[in-house]
């Protein structure tokens, strides 16, 4: 029986990116995948003549040759940065709303600026004193925990210390009056899955900082390219992986780690494990609750599920263009509420007049759909419980009448889509459930109220000797960052071995 020095448990983000970086540094390395292809969220799959994206809409963190970000310079220590090709996008987003209302973004602060200021005159001072303030904060985040301020101070960092637990709806109240406005600056929250009066400010400053400072991009071959592109790099380093084998316990002696058992019942030693599945499933269904600590139970009882989509991938037999569709990221916006009344509505199952995003890869990438066609990607938020109690028969029937009333929403933006369709495919909260693995079919992991925000995650460590976590229930949500907690997670298991 081989013996492992970490097994990784699931090939998301996070996932692939441990087990290639340890495998770099020498570690033998085994990674369990209870799906067929390694991605998790970073996926496609294939319908027609089709490869539909899972997920990604705007890749953050990248930067450009010139001005490298983090995501790059990651990969780069990867070594699989030139085996990826990256698609700049020329929009951060664009709004449209049915009764013809239609902005567009540029990545570009000072575009940004003048662009919002033309079309909202009477909030000239409060648009530049939002990004100001977004700037600010980020820069303190920046000092603070990129390049690691041993001594960080309210009087250093004092935008930092007075905004960090304000709701993002707070700030835009306190700055800015006009109600279309405020919608338009929030509607990133439907990146991270809460509406902004329940969504700490830091996320949206964020957001807007990392996206216009480091552009948005899309992977050419889609985010499978890259989920392809680090196993690949993985195996290269003698790296094992195994598909269609999930794990189904982590063996627990002492306080330890001693190993994985597999859905078919083999146990394969090792001294590190580190999980990619949900904390949820990793100390609820993995682990005996006799070996799990009552304050990882307390903790995790403090905390709620995220929500889950509901989206649609629709293959159209023309270009972009010819359906009025002219930017890669649209936000269709029927009504500009962004209060508990959307929280309210993600808990029903029915599509209403709720925030929908619209990707269409297309717009920057020509090539990634077949000559002569286009995609998108149409997703909304929904939670999973109201999905959990429909009876298997009503299931698709229940699925099919959600996609009917958000493909009118499309059609009501871009009217004809409807007779361009050549496939559609929809996934519900059920269907992330499903190759997720995620309780609920949660895609944002933990609910990051402000409560939960960035500075209470649990983080890769776990009170079990050997165990670490790495993905989007362990820190924040996003390609980014569960790519750099699974870095994150291999550094410290190699740390710990080199300094015994
Ligand atoms: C519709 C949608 C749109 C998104 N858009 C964006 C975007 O535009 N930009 C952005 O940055 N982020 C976006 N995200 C979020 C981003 O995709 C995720 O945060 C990120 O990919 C999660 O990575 P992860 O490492 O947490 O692993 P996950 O993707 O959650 O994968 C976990 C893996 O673990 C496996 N697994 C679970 N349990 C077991 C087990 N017991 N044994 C073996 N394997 C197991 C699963 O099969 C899965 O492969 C989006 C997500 C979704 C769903």
């Amino acid at each position: 029986m081989e013996e492992y020095d970490a097994i990784v448990i699931g090939a998301g983000n996070g996932g692939i990116t441990a087990s290639a970086a340890m495998a770099q540094k020498g570690l033998n390395v085994l990674l369990l995948e209870r799906h067929n292809i390694p991605g998790g969220c970073a996926t496609s799959f294939c319908r027609g003549r089709f490869e539909f994206e899972v997920a990604l809409h705007q890749l953050s963190g990248m930067g450009t040759v010139e001005k490298p970000g983090p995501l790059r310079m990651m990969l780069a220590s990867l070594g699989v940065l030139d085996d990826l090709e990256f698609v700049e996008m020329s929009e951060l987003y664009s709004i449209m709303m049915p009764d013809g209302f239609k902005l567009s973004l540029k990545p570009d602060k000072e575009e940004v600026i003048k662009e919002l200021q033309d079309r909202f005159p009477h909030e000239k001072q409060a648009i530049e004193k939002f990004f100001d303030l977004s700037y600010k904060y980020a820069n303190d985040m920046l000092s603070t925990f990129i390049f690691k301020d041993p001594a960080p101070s309210r009087e250093k960092y004092p935008t930092m210390y007075e905004y960090a637990f304000k709701p993002a709806s707070e700030v835009l109240d306190s700055l800015i009056s006009d109600p279309l406005l405020k919608a338009v600056l929030s509607v990133y929250w439907g990146y991270v899955g809460l509406p902004p009066n329940r969504l700490a400010f830091p996320y949206l400053a964020m957001i807007f900082f990392t996206y216009i400072e480091f552009k948005p991009f899309h992977i050419k071959g889609g985010s499978q390219a890259l989920s392809n592109v680090i196993i690949n790099k993985f195996i290269s380093h003698g790296g094992t992986v195994r598909f269609n084998c999930g794990a189904k316990e982590i063996k627990i002696e002492n306080g330890k780690v001693k190993g994985v058992v597999t859905d078919d019942g083999e146990f394969i030693p090792a001294r590190f494990v580190v999980s990619n599945a949900s904390q949820v499933s990793t100390y609820v269904q993995l682990i005996d609750p006799q070996h799990v600590p009552g304050q990882v139970s307390r903790e995790m009882r403090g905390r709620s599920l995220s929500s889950s989509a509901f989206s649609m991938f629709v293959g159209f037999d023309c270009e972009p263009d010819e359906l009025g569709i002219t930017e890669p990221t649209t936000f269709l916006l029927d009504n500009i509420d962004f209060g508990d009344r959307v929280i309210n509505q993600m808990k029903k199952l029915d599509i209403d007049d709720q925030l929908l995003v619209l990707s269409c890869y297309d717009v920057s990438d020509p090539e990634f759909s077949p000559p002569g066609t286009c995609q998108a990607n149409i997703v909304t938020l929904k939670y999973g419980e109201p999905w959990l109690s429909i009876p298997p028969a009503q299931y698709n029937k229940t699925k099919f009448r959600c996609a009917e009333a958000m493909l009118r929403r499309v059609e009501a933006i871009y009217p004809g889509v409807r007779g361009h369709i050549e496939e559609i495919e929809v996934a519900t909260p059920l269907t992330h459930m499903r190759y997720l693995g995620h309780p609920n079919g949660s895609i944002y992991g933990f609910e990051q109220y402000t409560k939960d925000s960035m500075f209470f995650q649990p983080g890769r460590y776990s009170p079990i000797e050997g165990l670490y976590f790495a993905s989007g229930w362990a820190g924040d949500c996003g390609f980014h960052p569960t790519l750099q907690a699974g870095l994150s997670a291999a550094k410290s298991i190699v740390r710990k071995l080199e300094t015994e």
